[in-house]
């Protein structure tokens, strides 16, 4: 049997790949529910992540995986718009006459950004179209000397600086050239005429992964129960020690994948990560009026969040009952941070304060229910040097042969994390059990022509 710590989207799609190849799996989850970063809230409809969520162009595994579990067809592209508020005024920031009203960029910034963006390097005159195919020229560079060097200075003050601020806050600093390079590619498909094209399933990533947990067998899953232990027998893993509310359980096991955050995967096997994470305050509000006409808004100031996201100018208000939902989110450099060492009627003061002053029309009592959700690692800090750090799918090497890694710190969270990117690692350990499964059959079992 092959134990899988953790039933965030990475864990689900690990034991789906081994199932899908006739493996035994077991999937242990320590919460009551599977779901991790991806789990949702009611609503008067549809069900909301608790976390904003959506998909971009780029991510293709998602996208198959839904096709073959059967929701190809409710996977939704749809526009979401997206604004930059700077001075007291929201600036639409959609389609090319937008941006090029925009009015705190001169003509030639925006022109030199557009080229970046399009992954051409005009320095010299001279147009190189392929310049930043090869990240890792960028892994140790900052990315103030980056834009600064490859674009304007204009460029860096007035648009790239002021979303680090809201992204890393004072941890911006320390991030590489690389992770902003590729987040930029990450981004995906634009639309000129209409704005950013994102994905989004009827009724959100709930029934993906309730299909998930079908197509990987509910007895195959065991919520309540937290992974302890991996004990190792010899230079193998050989059990996995889990706690319910019953007691302690110990399982055989052939192979486990941690498909949990580091700090997991560190009191299990004593393996060291050495990236950081940020947290994430993130609260919902349920409301009978709209605040705003976009869905995404990165805020220039220094707010106490990051940006304010109405999720039902992205996905029609008539799922969730005719009501309003409006994500206001801020991430945190650690707990020493205000926001997180408040409480959540603080936060929801603070907030919504903010958006009165920056709102003047905005009725407080229009806001009909606020919930805050909180995750102390909600993300990487993609520091300088990042890939590095990254934790390795098979850790025979590093821990003890049958361990491997599909948590946040893998190499498929890179350069942004998501849940493409969980299932990509999920994935890649079984794909890797798989095959060395394959290889111990074929040394058991020689061929009858040798
Ligand atoms: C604010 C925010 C916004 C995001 N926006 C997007 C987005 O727009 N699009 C997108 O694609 N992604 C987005 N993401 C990222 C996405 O949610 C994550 O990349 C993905 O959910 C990670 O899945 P995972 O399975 O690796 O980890 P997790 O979801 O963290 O799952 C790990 C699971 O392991 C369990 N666990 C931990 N320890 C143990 C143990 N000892 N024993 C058993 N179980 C254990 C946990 O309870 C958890 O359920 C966002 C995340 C956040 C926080």
């Amino acid at each position: 049997m092959i134990g899988v710590v953790g039933g965030g989207i990475a864990g689900l799609a690990a034991a789906y790949r081994l199932r899908q190849h006739g493996h035994e799996v077991q999937v242990f989850e320590a919460t009551e529910d599977v779901g991790g970063l991806a789990a949702v809230y009611e609503t008067a409809g549809d069900d909301i992540e608790k976390f904003y969520h959506h998909l971009s162009k780029s991510e293709e595994t998602i996208v198959e995986l839904a096709e073959e579990l059967g929701l190809g067809d409710s996977l939704d592209w749809r526009i979401g718009k997206n604004a930059y508020y700077v001075d007291g005024v929201v600036h639409p920031l959609d389609t090319a006459w937008q941006i090029a009203a925009y009015p705190h960029m001169s003509v030639y910034d925006k022109f030199r950004l557009g080229m970046l963006t399009q992954g051409i390097d005009v320095r010299g005159g001279i147009p190189d179209f392929d310049a930043y195919d090869d990240l890792s020229e960028y892994e140790h560079v900052t990315i103030r000397d980056f834009v600064v060097e490859h674009t304007t200075q204009g460029v860096y003050d007035n648009f790239v600086d002021p979303l680090l601020d809201g992204k890393f806050g004072d941890r911006k600093g320390d991030i590489s050239a690389a992770w902003f390079l590729g987040r930029v590619r990450f981004r995906g498909e634009r639309d000129l005429l209409r704005g950013e094209i994102l994905g989004y399933f009827d009724g959100g990533f709930r029934p993906l992964l309730d299909a998930l947990v079908d197509a990987v067998g509910r007895e195959n899953i065991t919520t309540g129960a937290r992974v302890t232990e991996l004990e190792t027998d010899g230079d193998a893993v050989g059990s996995m020690t889990v706690e319910t509310e019953t007691g302690r359980e110990t399982h055989d096991v052939d192979a486990a994948v941690v498909a949990a955050m580091p700090n997991v995967l560190e009191d299990l096997t004593g393996y060291e990560c050495d990236i950081e994470f940020q947290g994430a305050v993130c609260g919902l509000a349920t409301m009978s009026e709209s605040l705003m006409d976009t869905y995404w808004l990165n805020v220039a100031h220094d707010a106490p969040f990051g940006s304010l996201i109405e999720h039902t100018n992205f996905v029609p208000k008539e799922r969730y009952g005719g009501q309003h939902l409006l994500y206001v989110a801020s991430y945190v450099q650690g707990p020493h941070e205000d926001l997180w060492q408040m409480s959540d009627e603080e936060v929801e003061d603070v907030w919504f304060d903010e958006i009165a002053s920056m709102f003047p029309q905005f009725d407080r009592s229009a806001v009909e229910e606020f919930r805050i959700a909180r995750n102390p690692r909600a993300g990487p800090i993609y520091e300088r040097g990042y890939l590095d750090m990254v934790v390795p799918y098979d850790l025979s090497d590093e821990v003890a042969d049958g361990v491997y890694y599909a948590g946040m710190a893998s190499a498929a969270q890179y350069p942004e994390r998501s849940l493409n990117g969980g299932i990509v690692a999920g994935y890649e350990c079984a794909d890797r059990i798989v095959e060395s499964t394959r290889a111990d059959t074929q040394v058991a079992s020689p061929s009858t022509d040798d």
